[in-house]
C-alpha cells in the first residue's frame, strides 16, 4: 500500500550515505506563488530549478521529506531514450517528431551533466551503462536497438558486445552479450535530489516538507492548493507525485491516475566489497541491466558495494529473494553480506511510453517514465516550465504519444499490476 503523508526517509543505503541533512518546516500559512510544485522528487524539483532560474516565484510542497518518493531510492541509473523502441514512436508521431523525442532523451542526460557542474552537486556520477541479453532473441533486440538509434538519428555511442567482449568488463556467465552506451551513467539518486533541492533552496525556492495536498481547486481565476493546514494560491500548478497519485482525490488527479500502473521494485545492497572482488564484477564502472520484461539492474557504489535491483511483485522475504536474483548472476558472492534491502514504486504505464500533458490549461503533469526517469524527469521538468513560460512545442510532441488507460478501481489495478507481472514473468521465462 502507497503512502507518503507525514511519513521520513526510509531506511536504505542511500539514507545511511546522504551528504546533506536538511528539515524543512511545513505549510503553516496562507502563501502566494507563480508556481506552485506538488512533490519533491527529480521532477517537482527540476520544474522548480527552471522556472526559478527564469525568475519565477515557486513554491514546492512535498508531503514527506525531499527524495522520499522513487527518485531518493532509485537504481541511480540514467539511461538515454525510451523503453519503448524509437521505432514505435515513428509508427506513431512520424519521423521528425520522433527524432525530436530521441534527441530530447539525450538531451536529459546533458541535463544532468550540466546541473552537477552549474551546482557542484556531489552525487557520485560516473559515465557507462550496458543492457545485456539472456539470449540470442534477446540479443537481436539488442542489434535491433543499436541499428535503430545509429541509421536513424547517427548515434555514434553505443557499441555491440558479445559474450566474449562482455566478459572482459562483467564477472557473469549468464548473458549471450550486450550493448554498452558510453553517454549513459548512474548517480547517488538521494544526492542527487537534495543537491536539486538545495539549488532550488538558493535561487529562493521555497520547499514546505511534510505538508500532503488534499485538494486543488480553482478559484476566482487562481488555483487554490490545500494541504492538510495551509494553502498556496498559484497562476500555475505542477503535479509531481510520480506513482503516489493513485493516493490522491479525483479533485486532483482528474483520472490520469488510470495511465499509471505501479510495479514494485527491490533492491538490496551488499557490504563494501574488496576491490580485487568489485573489479572481479564490473571493472569499467558502467551499470548494468538486462533486457527481460521484469528486470534485474546493477552497478557498485561509490564505496564498492553491489546495488543490486530487480522488478517483481511483492513477495514474502523479499531480501532472500533478491539475494537469491543476485546469486545467479554472481555466484562469487555467497559469503557477502547484504546490509541493506528496500523498495519502491516505479511508475509504469502499460506500453512504458511517458504521459506528460496538462490537465486543464495552468495543471501540468508528467508521469509513467516506465524505468527511464531519473533521465527523463530532469526533461520534463525543463519542457513543462518552458511550457508555463509560453513556448509548449516540446510539451505538444509528447502529448501526441499514445498511453492506454487503465480501467477499473484500486483494487481492479492492483490485481492488473499484479496479473501484468505474473505474465511478464511467464513471458521473460519462454521469449
Ligand atoms: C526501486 C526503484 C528503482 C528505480 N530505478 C531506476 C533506475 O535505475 N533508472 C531510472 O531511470 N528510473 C528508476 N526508477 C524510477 C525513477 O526513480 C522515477 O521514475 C523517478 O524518480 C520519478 O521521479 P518523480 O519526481 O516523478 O517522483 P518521486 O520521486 O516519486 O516524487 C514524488 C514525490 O511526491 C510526493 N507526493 C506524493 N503525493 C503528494 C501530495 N499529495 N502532496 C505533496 N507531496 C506528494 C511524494 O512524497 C514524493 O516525494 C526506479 C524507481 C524505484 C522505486
Amino acid at each position: 500500500m502507497l503512502t507518503f503523508a507525514h511519513q521520513e526517509h526510509i531506511p536504505s543505503y542511500y539514507f545511511d550515505s546522504r551528504n546533506q541533512d536538511f528539515q524543512l518546516p511545513a505549510l503553516s500559512q496562507i502563501e502566494q506563488a507563480d508556481v506552485c510544485v506538488i512533490g519533491a522528487g527529480f521532477f517537482g524539483l527540476s520544474a522548480a530549478l527552471e522556472l526559478a532560474e527564469k525568475g519565477k516565484k515557486v513554491i514546492v510542497l512535498e508531503g514527506a521529506r525531499v527524495g522520499f518518493g522513487a527518485s531518493g531510492r532509485s537504481g541511480g541509473q540514467a539511461i538515454n531514450g525510451f523503453e519503448e523502441g524509437i521505432d514505435e514512436y515513428i509508427k506513431q508521431v512520424g519521423f521528425d517528431k520522433a527524432r525530436k523525442l530521441w534527441e530530447m532523451s539525450l538531451e536529459a542526460i546533458d541535463i544532468i551533466d550540466e546541473r552537477i557542474a552549474k551546482y557542484g552537486i556531489q552525487c557520485d556520477w560516473k559515465k557507462g551503462y550496458a543492457t545485456l541479453a539472456l539470449n540470442d532473441r534477446r540479443m537481436d533486440d539488442l542489434i535491433e536497438m543499436e541499428k535503430a538509434s545509429h541509421e536513424n538519428f547517427g548515434y555514434q555511442n553505443m557499441q555491440l558486445w558479445d559474450k566474449a567482449q562482455l566478459k572482459r568488463h562483467l564477472g557473469s556467465d549468464i548473458y549471450v552479450g550486450g550493448l554498452y552506451d558510453s553517454n549513459s551513467g548512474h548517480l547517488h539518486p538521494l544526492n542527487y535530489c537534495l543537491g536539486l533541492a538545495k539549488a532550488c533552496l538558493n535561487l529562493g525556492v521555497q520547499i514546505f516538507e511534510q505538508s500532503p495536498v488534499v485538494d486543488l481547486i480553482e478559484k476566482n481565476g487562481a488555483l487554490e492548493v490545500k494541504t492538510d493546514r495551509s494553502a498556496v494560491i498559484a497562476q500555475d500548478v505542477i503535479l509531481a507525485v510520480n506513482a503516489y497519485i493513485d493516493v490522491l482525490p479525483n479533485s486532483i488527479h482528474h483520472g490520469i491516475n488510470r495511465k499509471i500502473l505501479p510495479v514494485e521494485s527491490f533492491i538490496i545492497a551488499t557490504e563494501p566489497l574488496s576491490q580485487t572482488l568489485a573489479d572481479s564484477l564490473i571493472n569499467n564502472g558502467m551499470s548494468v541491466c538486462d533486457n527481460n520484461l521484469l528486470l534485474d539492474y546493477y552497478r557498485l557504489s561509490a564505496d564498492n558495494r553491489l546495488l543490486f535491483g530487480s522488478d517483481s511483485s511483492s513477495e514474502k522475504d523479499m531480501i532472500a529473494v533478491m539475494r537469491r536474483n543476485m546469486l545467479h548472476v554472481f555466484p562469487q558472492l555467497e559469503d557477502v553480506k547484504i546490509d541493506y534491502g528496500w523498495a519502491g514504486p516505479i511508475d509504469m504505464t502499460m506500453n512504458s511510453t511517458p504521459h506528460f500533458g496538462r490537465i486543464s490549461p495552468h495543471i501540468y503533469f508528467t508521469q509513467g517514465y516506465s524505468g527511464h526517469g531519473v533521465a527523463l524527469t530532469g526533461l520534463a521538468g525543463r519542457i513543462v516550465a518552458e511550457a508555463i513560460l509560453g513556448d509548449d512545442q516540446r510539451l505538444r510532441i509528447f502529448e501526441g504519444l499514445k498511453v492506454p488507460s487503465v480501467y477499473g478501481g484500486k483494487i481492479v489495478k492492483n490485481l492488473a499490476t499484479k496479473i501484468g507481472v505474473q505474465y511478464y514473468k511467464f513471458l521473460d521465462r519462454f521469449r
